[in-house]
Protein backbone atom coordinates (compact mmCIF):
# COMPACT_ATOMS: atom_id res chain seq x y z
CA UNK A 1 0.00 0.00 0.00
CA UNK A 2 1.46 3.56 -0.78
CA UNK A 3 0.00 6.00 0.92
CA UNK A 4 1.77 8.87 -1.00
CA UNK A 5 -0.12 11.04 -3.00
CA UNK A 6 1.90 11.54 -6.48
CA UNK A 7 3.68 15.55 -7.12
CA UNK A 8 0.77 16.64 -9.14
CA UNK A 9 -1.85 15.26 -6.47
CA UNK A 10 0.15 17.04 -3.92
CA UNK A 11 0.23 20.28 -6.14
CA UNK A 12 -3.49 20.06 -6.72
CA UNK A 13 -3.80 20.16 -2.75
CA UNK A 14 -2.24 22.69 -1.62
CA UNK A 15 -3.66 25.02 -4.40
CA UNK A 16 -7.25 23.93 -3.67
CA UNK A 17 -6.46 24.66 0.13
CA UNK A 18 -5.16 27.96 -1.09
CA UNK A 19 -8.08 28.84 -2.89
CA UNK A 20 -10.44 28.16 -0.33
CA UNK A 21 -8.29 30.10 2.33
CA UNK A 22 -8.34 33.49 0.01
CA UNK A 23 -12.06 33.04 -1.80
CA UNK A 24 -14.15 30.52 -0.07
CA UNK A 25 -14.17 31.77 3.79
CA UNK A 26 -16.37 33.81 5.72
CA UNK A 27 -19.93 33.11 3.88
CA UNK A 28 -22.76 34.79 5.54
CA UNK A 29 -24.74 31.47 6.48
CA UNK A 30 -28.20 30.29 6.02
CA UNK A 31 -29.51 31.79 9.38
CA UNK A 32 -32.76 33.58 9.66
CA UNK A 33 -33.13 36.31 11.88
CA UNK A 34 -31.54 40.06 12.18
CA UNK A 35 -28.28 39.86 9.35
CA UNK A 36 -29.23 36.57 8.20
CA UNK A 37 -31.22 37.81 4.97
CA UNK A 38 -31.23 34.15 3.18
CA UNK A 39 -31.46 36.42 -0.27
CA UNK A 40 -27.65 37.79 0.79
CA UNK A 41 -26.71 34.72 1.72
CA UNK A 42 -27.76 32.94 -1.26
CA UNK A 43 -26.05 35.18 -3.34
CA UNK A 44 -22.75 34.52 -1.74
CA UNK A 45 -22.60 31.06 -1.67
CA UNK A 46 -23.72 31.22 -5.64
CA UNK A 47 -20.74 33.57 -6.09
CA UNK A 48 -18.29 31.27 -4.50
CA UNK A 49 -20.00 28.23 -6.16
CA UNK A 50 -18.65 29.65 -9.21
CA UNK A 51 -15.76 30.71 -8.11
CA UNK A 52 -14.96 26.99 -7.29
CA UNK A 53 -16.47 25.77 -10.65
CA UNK A 54 -14.08 27.55 -12.19
CA UNK A 55 -11.30 25.54 -10.18
CA UNK A 56 -12.67 22.57 -11.04
CA UNK A 57 -14.18 21.31 -7.62
CA UNK A 58 -17.66 21.04 -8.59
CA UNK A 59 -17.09 18.79 -11.00
CA UNK A 60 -14.12 16.87 -10.12
CA UNK A 61 -15.13 13.14 -10.51
CA UNK A 62 -16.96 13.71 -13.55
CA UNK A 63 -15.43 12.69 -16.49
CA UNK A 64 -14.00 15.23 -18.94
CA UNK A 65 -15.86 14.51 -21.87
CA UNK A 66 -18.56 15.93 -19.55
CA UNK A 67 -17.20 19.31 -18.23
CA UNK A 68 -15.95 17.50 -15.29
CA UNK A 69 -11.89 17.12 -14.26
CA UNK A 70 -12.18 13.24 -14.56
CA UNK A 71 -10.27 12.61 -11.09
CA UNK A 72 -10.82 8.98 -10.09
CA UNK A 73 -12.17 8.49 -6.28
CA UNK A 74 -8.51 9.10 -4.49
CA UNK A 75 -7.87 11.75 -6.00
CA UNK A 76 -11.23 13.21 -5.58
CA UNK A 77 -11.18 12.46 -1.98
CA UNK A 78 -7.85 14.48 -1.96
CA UNK A 79 -9.34 17.23 -3.63
CA UNK A 80 -12.05 17.39 -0.59
CA UNK A 81 -9.77 16.82 2.31
CA UNK A 82 -7.58 20.09 0.96
CA UNK A 83 -11.27 21.64 0.73
CA UNK A 84 -12.21 20.79 3.72
CA UNK A 85 -8.99 22.06 5.57
CA UNK A 86 -8.71 25.09 3.84
CA UNK A 87 -12.66 26.44 3.71
CA UNK A 88 -13.71 27.48 7.18
CA UNK A 89 -17.26 26.78 6.00
CA UNK A 90 -17.40 23.20 6.79
CA UNK A 91 -21.58 23.84 5.40
CA UNK A 92 -20.21 24.69 1.84
CA UNK A 93 -17.83 21.64 1.17
CA UNK A 94 -20.31 19.94 2.32
CA UNK A 95 -23.12 21.24 -0.20
CA UNK A 96 -20.07 20.74 -3.36
CA UNK A 97 -19.85 17.01 -1.81
CA UNK A 98 -24.05 16.69 -1.38
CA UNK A 99 -24.28 17.90 -5.39
CA UNK A 100 -21.29 16.08 -6.71
CA UNK A 101 -21.68 12.73 -4.80
CA UNK A 102 -25.42 12.61 -4.82
CA UNK A 103 -26.46 13.99 -7.79
CA UNK A 104 -23.82 14.34 -10.23
CA UNK A 105 -22.02 11.01 -10.03
CA UNK A 106 -25.66 9.48 -10.24
CA UNK A 107 -26.13 10.56 -13.32
CA UNK A 108 -22.78 9.46 -14.83
CA UNK A 109 -23.02 6.34 -13.51
CA UNK A 110 -26.72 5.84 -14.40
CA UNK A 111 -27.94 8.74 -17.36
CA UNK A 112 -27.90 8.16 -21.07
CA UNK A 113 -25.45 9.92 -23.50
CA UNK A 114 -27.38 12.55 -23.78
CA UNK A 115 -28.55 13.41 -20.60
CA UNK A 116 -25.48 13.22 -19.92
CA UNK A 117 -24.65 15.90 -22.24
CA UNK A 118 -27.28 18.15 -21.38
CA UNK A 119 -27.06 18.15 -17.69
CA UNK A 120 -23.77 18.18 -16.87
CA UNK A 121 -21.85 20.72 -18.53
CA UNK A 122 -22.89 23.59 -16.48
CA UNK A 123 -23.24 21.58 -13.35
CA UNK A 124 -19.70 20.77 -13.66
CA UNK A 125 -18.48 24.57 -14.46
CA UNK A 126 -20.37 26.36 -11.29
CA UNK A 127 -23.09 27.67 -13.44
CA UNK A 128 -25.36 25.50 -11.91
CA UNK A 129 -26.28 23.58 -8.66
CA UNK A 130 -27.89 20.25 -8.04
CA UNK A 131 -29.47 18.85 -4.98
CA UNK A 132 -30.49 14.96 -3.88
CA UNK A 133 -34.05 14.34 -2.35
CA UNK A 134 -34.96 10.98 -1.29
CA UNK A 135 -35.68 11.87 2.87
CA UNK A 136 -39.87 12.57 3.23
CA UNK A 137 -40.85 12.92 7.02
CA UNK A 138 -42.14 9.05 6.88
CA UNK A 139 -39.12 7.87 5.26
CA UNK A 140 -35.52 8.30 6.87
CA UNK A 141 -33.55 5.60 7.78
CA UNK A 142 -36.61 3.33 6.18
CA UNK A 143 -36.04 5.51 2.78
CA UNK A 144 -37.17 3.16 -0.02
CA UNK A 145 -40.40 3.25 2.19
CA UNK A 146 -41.45 7.28 0.42
CA UNK A 147 -45.17 8.19 -0.36
CA UNK A 148 -43.78 10.55 -3.11
CA UNK A 149 -46.07 9.18 -6.04
CA UNK A 150 -44.88 9.38 -9.84
CA UNK A 151 -48.15 8.93 -12.09
CA UNK A 152 -47.13 7.81 -15.63
CA UNK A 153 -48.81 9.48 -18.43
CA UNK A 154 -48.51 9.38 -22.17
CA UNK A 155 -46.08 12.23 -22.16
CA UNK A 156 -44.05 11.60 -19.43
CA UNK A 157 -44.48 11.54 -14.86
CA UNK A 158 -46.55 13.56 -12.59
CA UNK A 159 -45.22 13.83 -9.33
CA UNK A 160 -47.28 14.44 -6.10
CA UNK A 161 -45.69 14.53 -2.86
CA UNK A 162 -42.73 16.17 -0.98
CA UNK A 163 -38.77 15.84 0.24
CA UNK A 164 -37.52 17.16 3.71
CA UNK A 165 -33.69 17.91 4.58
CA UNK A 166 -32.89 18.31 1.13
CA UNK A 167 -29.38 19.90 1.22
CA UNK A 168 -29.05 22.74 -1.67
CA UNK A 169 -32.66 22.63 -1.97
CA UNK A 170 -33.32 26.53 -1.30
CA UNK A 171 -30.05 27.27 -4.02
CA UNK A 172 -30.56 24.35 -6.42
CA UNK A 173 -31.03 24.97 -10.50
CA UNK A 174 -31.27 20.68 -10.84
CA UNK A 175 -33.07 17.63 -8.45
CA UNK A 176 -32.45 14.14 -8.53
CA UNK A 177 -35.42 12.74 -6.67
CA UNK A 178 -36.60 9.58 -5.82
CA UNK A 179 -40.68 8.77 -6.03
CA UNK A 180 -42.56 5.41 -6.34
CA UNK A 181 -43.65 4.24 -9.07
CA UNK A 182 -45.05 1.00 -7.87
CA UNK A 183 -46.39 1.83 -4.80
CA UNK A 184 -45.06 -1.40 -2.02
CA UNK A 185 -42.80 -2.39 -4.85
CA UNK A 186 -39.86 -2.38 -2.56
CA UNK A 187 -36.47 -2.25 -4.36
CA UNK A 188 -37.88 -1.84 -7.63
CA UNK A 189 -40.77 0.26 -7.39
CA UNK A 190 -38.65 3.51 -6.83
CA UNK A 191 -37.67 5.89 -9.68
CA UNK A 192 -35.08 8.35 -10.01
CA UNK A 193 -36.39 11.75 -11.88
CA UNK A 194 -34.35 14.73 -13.19
CA UNK A 195 -36.17 17.87 -12.22
CA UNK A 196 -35.18 21.43 -13.21
CA UNK A 197 -36.03 24.24 -10.84
CA UNK A 198 -38.66 26.35 -12.08
CA UNK A 199 -40.82 23.38 -13.31
CA UNK A 200 -44.99 23.94 -12.60
CA UNK A 201 -45.63 22.26 -9.98
CA UNK A 202 -41.91 22.48 -8.12
CA UNK A 203 -41.58 24.48 -4.68
CA UNK A 204 -39.26 25.05 -2.17
CA UNK A 205 -39.30 25.43 1.32
CA UNK A 206 -37.72 28.21 3.39
CA UNK A 207 -34.40 27.38 4.09
CA UNK A 208 -33.82 25.57 7.67
CA UNK A 209 -31.85 26.81 10.92
CA UNK A 210 -29.79 23.89 12.01
CA UNK A 211 -27.65 23.84 14.61
CA UNK A 212 -24.43 23.14 12.42
CA UNK A 213 -23.37 23.18 8.69
CA UNK A 214 -24.56 26.84 8.48
CA UNK A 215 -22.61 27.48 4.74
CA UNK A 216 -24.99 24.62 3.48
CA UNK A 217 -28.74 25.53 2.78
CA UNK A 218 -31.24 22.57 3.38
CA UNK A 219 -35.15 23.27 2.74
CA UNK A 220 -38.28 21.16 2.11
CA UNK A 221 -39.23 20.64 -1.57
CA UNK A 222 -42.97 20.29 -2.60
CA UNK A 223 -44.52 18.29 -5.42
CA UNK A 224 -48.07 19.07 -6.91
CA UNK A 225 -48.85 17.81 -9.89
CA UNK A 226 -45.26 18.38 -11.24
CA UNK A 227 -45.05 17.20 -15.02
CA UNK A 228 -41.59 15.68 -15.31
CA UNK A 229 -40.94 14.20 -19.21
CA UNK A 230 -39.98 11.00 -20.44
CA UNK A 231 -36.23 12.04 -20.83
CA UNK A 232 -35.79 12.70 -17.26
CA UNK A 233 -36.12 9.25 -15.88
CA UNK A 234 -32.79 9.05 -14.86
CA UNK A 235 -31.74 4.97 -15.12
CA UNK A 236 -35.14 3.75 -16.17
CA UNK A 237 -38.46 3.00 -14.58
CA UNK A 238 -37.76 0.97 -11.05
CA UNK A 239 -33.81 1.78 -11.03
CA UNK A 240 -34.48 4.59 -8.39
CA UNK A 241 -32.90 2.19 -5.58
CA UNK A 242 -29.72 1.65 -7.55
CA UNK A 243 -29.15 4.81 -8.16
CA UNK A 244 -29.98 6.05 -4.30
CA UNK A 245 -27.17 2.79 -3.42
CA UNK A 246 -24.82 4.47 -6.44
CA UNK A 247 -25.23 8.01 -4.61
CA UNK A 248 -24.57 6.52 -1.12
CA UNK A 249 -21.14 4.80 -2.54
CA UNK A 250 -19.60 8.15 -3.28
CA UNK A 251 -21.08 9.99 -0.69
CA UNK A 252 -20.20 7.73 2.19
CA UNK A 253 -16.86 7.81 1.01
CA UNK A 254 -15.42 11.27 -0.74
CA UNK A 255 -17.73 13.84 1.11
CA UNK A 256 -16.76 12.66 4.30
CA UNK A 257 -13.10 13.51 3.03
CA UNK A 258 -14.09 17.13 3.68
CA UNK A 259 -14.51 16.50 7.74
CA UNK A 260 -10.80 15.00 7.54
CA UNK A 261 -9.70 18.22 6.37
CA UNK A 262 -11.70 20.09 9.11
CA UNK A 263 -10.27 17.89 11.52
CA UNK A 264 -6.82 18.76 10.07
CA UNK A 265 -7.60 22.05 10.30
CA UNK A 266 -8.36 22.11 13.97
CA UNK A 267 -5.59 19.60 14.94
CA UNK A 268 -3.15 22.00 13.54
CA UNK A 269 -4.52 24.86 15.36
CA UNK A 270 -5.13 23.29 18.67
CA UNK A 271 -1.35 21.98 18.59
CA UNK A 272 -0.12 25.73 17.59
CA UNK A 273 -2.70 27.01 20.75
CA UNK A 274 -1.03 24.41 23.35
CA UNK A 275 2.69 25.87 22.30
CA UNK A 276 1.90 29.42 23.01
CA UNK A 277 -0.63 29.05 25.48
CA UNK A 278 1.28 29.74 29.13
CA UNK A 279 -0.44 28.76 32.48
CA UNK A 280 1.72 28.19 35.26
CA UNK A 281 4.88 29.79 33.95
CA UNK A 282 4.97 26.78 30.93
CA UNK A 283 3.32 26.72 27.67
CA UNK A 284 -0.24 24.36 28.89
CA UNK A 285 1.23 22.09 25.96
CA UNK A 286 3.59 21.34 28.70
CA UNK A 287 1.24 18.75 30.47
CA UNK A 288 1.08 15.59 30.16
CA UNK A 289 -2.73 15.73 30.44
CA UNK A 290 -2.93 18.05 27.45
CA UNK A 291 -0.44 16.64 25.31
CA UNK A 292 -2.14 13.30 25.71
CA UNK A 293 -5.24 14.90 24.74
CA UNK A 294 -3.16 15.90 21.72
CA UNK A 295 -2.12 12.72 20.64
CA UNK A 296 -5.23 11.02 21.09
CA UNK A 297 -6.75 13.80 18.56
CA UNK A 298 -3.55 12.77 16.23
CA UNK A 299 -4.21 8.87 16.31
CA UNK A 300 -8.38 9.77 15.91
CA UNK A 301 -7.69 12.08 12.37
CA UNK A 302 -4.63 9.50 11.43
CA UNK A 303 -7.40 6.47 11.52
CA UNK A 304 -10.00 8.46 10.00
CA UNK A 305 -7.54 9.16 7.58
CA UNK A 306 -6.24 5.52 6.84
CA UNK A 307 -9.87 4.18 6.37
CA UNK A 308 -11.30 6.84 4.23
CA UNK A 309 -8.50 6.51 2.13
CA UNK A 310 -9.00 3.01 1.95
CA UNK A 311 -12.90 3.39 0.71
CA UNK A 312 -11.41 5.67 -1.59
CA UNK A 313 -8.85 3.20 -3.00
CA UNK A 314 -12.07 0.29 -2.63
CA UNK A 315 -14.52 3.08 -4.56
CA UNK A 316 -11.91 3.74 -7.45
CA UNK A 317 -11.38 -0.14 -7.64
CA UNK A 318 -15.08 -1.02 -8.03
CA UNK A 319 -14.56 -2.98 -4.44
CA UNK A 320 -18.23 -4.10 -3.10
CA UNK A 321 -16.73 -4.81 -0.01
CA UNK A 322 -19.26 -3.90 2.83
CA UNK A 323 -17.25 -4.68 6.23
CA UNK A 324 -14.15 -2.72 5.14
CA UNK A 325 -14.82 0.48 4.36
CA UNK A 326 -16.67 2.59 2.91
CA UNK A 327 -19.09 2.90 6.14
CA UNK A 328 -16.61 3.13 8.49
CA UNK A 329 -14.40 5.62 6.51
CA UNK A 330 -17.13 7.79 8.45
CA UNK A 331 -15.05 7.91 11.66
CA UNK A 332 -17.80 7.64 13.34
CA UNK A 333 -17.09 9.43 16.91
CA UNK A 334 -13.88 10.60 15.60
CA UNK A 335 -14.47 14.00 14.49
CA UNK A 336 -17.05 14.91 17.21
CA UNK A 337 -14.59 13.55 19.85
CA UNK A 338 -11.60 15.66 18.46
CA UNK A 339 -14.09 18.63 18.32
CA UNK A 340 -15.13 18.19 21.70
CA UNK A 341 -10.92 17.70 22.24
CA UNK A 342 -10.31 20.82 20.94
CA UNK A 343 -12.72 22.97 22.31
CA UNK A 344 -11.46 21.46 26.14
CA UNK A 345 -8.15 22.48 25.26
CA UNK A 346 -9.13 25.71 24.43
CA UNK A 347 -10.62 26.77 27.74
CA UNK A 348 -12.99 29.75 28.06
CA UNK A 349 -12.31 30.45 24.38
CA UNK A 350 -12.80 27.25 23.22
CA UNK A 351 -16.81 28.11 23.61
CA UNK A 352 -16.24 31.35 21.65
CA UNK A 353 -17.65 31.20 18.10
CA UNK A 354 -14.62 29.35 16.14
CA UNK A 355 -13.09 26.27 14.37
CA UNK A 356 -13.49 24.27 17.55
CA UNK A 357 -16.68 25.08 18.24
CA UNK A 358 -18.20 25.01 14.90
CA UNK A 359 -16.34 21.48 14.41
CA UNK A 360 -18.58 20.00 17.22
CA UNK A 361 -21.78 21.46 15.70
CA UNK A 362 -20.80 20.27 12.46
CA UNK A 363 -18.98 16.99 13.59
CA UNK A 364 -23.23 16.31 14.77
CA UNK A 365 -24.94 16.14 11.47
CA UNK A 366 -22.32 13.85 10.14
CA UNK A 367 -23.63 11.08 12.67
CA UNK A 368 -27.14 11.12 10.54
CA UNK A 369 -26.92 11.81 7.22
CA UNK A 370 -25.75 9.30 4.22
CA UNK A 371 -27.14 6.79 6.55
CA UNK A 372 -27.19 7.33 10.49
CA UNK A 373 -24.30 5.45 11.92
CA UNK A 374 -26.55 2.71 13.44
CA UNK A 375 -27.81 1.99 9.97
CA UNK A 376 -23.93 1.83 9.00
CA UNK A 377 -23.75 -0.50 11.94
CA UNK A 378 -26.45 -2.80 10.15
CA UNK A 379 -25.27 -2.72 7.42
CA UNK A 380 -21.59 -3.72 8.44
CA UNK A 381 -23.34 -6.48 10.81
CA UNK A 382 -25.67 -7.83 8.06
CA UNK A 383 -22.12 -8.14 5.42
CA UNK A 384 -20.64 -10.49 8.66
CA UNK A 385 -23.91 -12.40 8.91
CA UNK A 386 -25.24 -11.27 11.37
CA UNK A 387 -28.20 -8.46 11.85
CA UNK A 388 -31.69 -8.36 10.83
CA UNK A 389 -32.33 -11.69 9.14
CA UNK A 390 -35.84 -13.68 9.97
CA UNK A 391 -35.26 -16.41 11.75
CA UNK A 392 -37.17 -19.48 10.48
CA UNK A 393 -40.39 -20.27 12.31
CA UNK A 394 -40.09 -22.06 15.46
CA UNK A 395 -42.10 -25.81 15.94
CA UNK A 396 -45.49 -25.11 17.72
CA UNK A 397 -44.50 -26.27 21.51
CA UNK A 398 -46.56 -28.97 22.45
CA UNK A 399 -48.55 -27.02 24.57
CA UNK A 400 -49.90 -24.73 22.08
CA UNK A 401 -51.10 -27.54 19.57
C1 LIG B 1 -26.94 17.53 7.41
C2 LIG B 1 -27.91 16.62 6.75
C3 LIG B 1 -28.04 16.64 5.37
C4 LIG B 1 -28.97 15.83 4.73
N1 LIG B 1 -29.11 15.95 3.37
C5 LIG B 1 -30.03 15.18 2.74
C6 LIG B 1 -30.23 15.32 1.31
O1 LIG B 1 -29.56 16.10 0.64
N2 LIG B 1 -31.18 14.56 0.73
C7 LIG B 1 -31.94 13.66 1.43
O2 LIG B 1 -32.76 12.99 0.83
N3 LIG B 1 -31.79 13.53 2.77
C8 LIG B 1 -30.87 14.27 3.44
N4 LIG B 1 -30.71 14.15 4.81
C9 LIG B 1 -31.60 13.27 5.56
C10 LIG B 1 -30.91 12.00 6.03
O3 LIG B 1 -30.65 11.15 4.97
C11 LIG B 1 -31.80 11.37 7.11
O4 LIG B 1 -31.86 12.28 8.19
C12 LIG B 1 -31.30 10.03 7.59
O5 LIG B 1 -31.45 9.06 6.59
C13 LIG B 1 -32.01 9.56 8.86
O6 LIG B 1 -33.39 9.65 8.75
P1 LIG B 1 -34.24 10.37 9.92
O7 LIG B 1 -33.61 11.68 10.20
O8 LIG B 1 -35.66 10.36 9.51
O9 LIG B 1 -34.02 9.47 11.20
P2 LIG B 1 -34.85 8.13 11.61
O10 LIG B 1 -34.77 7.17 10.48
O11 LIG B 1 -36.17 8.50 12.14
O12 LIG B 1 -33.92 7.59 12.77
C14 LIG B 1 -33.99 8.08 14.10
C15 LIG B 1 -33.05 7.25 14.97
O13 LIG B 1 -33.48 5.87 14.95
C16 LIG B 1 -32.40 5.04 14.52
N5 LIG B 1 -32.90 3.93 13.71
C17 LIG B 1 -33.87 3.95 12.76
N6 LIG B 1 -34.02 2.74 12.23
C18 LIG B 1 -33.12 1.93 12.83
C19 LIG B 1 -32.77 0.56 12.73
N7 LIG B 1 -33.39 -0.26 11.84
N8 LIG B 1 -31.79 0.07 13.52
C20 LIG B 1 -31.15 0.86 14.40
N9 LIG B 1 -31.43 2.17 14.55
C21 LIG B 1 -32.39 2.69 13.78
C22 LIG B 1 -31.52 5.95 13.69
O14 LIG B 1 -30.18 5.45 13.59
C23 LIG B 1 -31.61 7.27 14.45
O15 LIG B 1 -30.71 7.24 15.54
C24 LIG B 1 -29.78 14.95 5.48
C25 LIG B 1 -29.63 14.89 6.87
C26 LIG B 1 -28.72 15.71 7.50
C27 LIG B 1 -28.58 15.64 9.00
Amino acid sequence: MNFDFDPETREMREMVVGFARRELNGGAGFRPGPGGGTDEAAADFRHRWQLAGKQGITGSCVPAAYGGSGLDAVTAAALMEALGQGCTDTGFAFSVGAHLFASLMPLVEFGTEEQKRRWLPALCSGERIAAHGITEPEAGSDALNLRTRAERREDGYVLNGGKCFTTNAPVADVFVVQAATAPGGGYFGLTAFIVEAGTPGLTVGPPYDKTGLHGSPMADVHFEDCHVPLDQVLGGEGAGASVFTSSMKWERTCLFAAYLGTMKRVLDGTLAYVGEREQFGVPIGSNQAVSHRIVDMTLRYESARLMLYKAARGLADGSDDEIAPPSPARGERGRLQLGLDAVQLHGALGILTGEAEALVRDAMPSRIFSGTNEIQKNNIARALGLGARRSRPRPRSRAAR
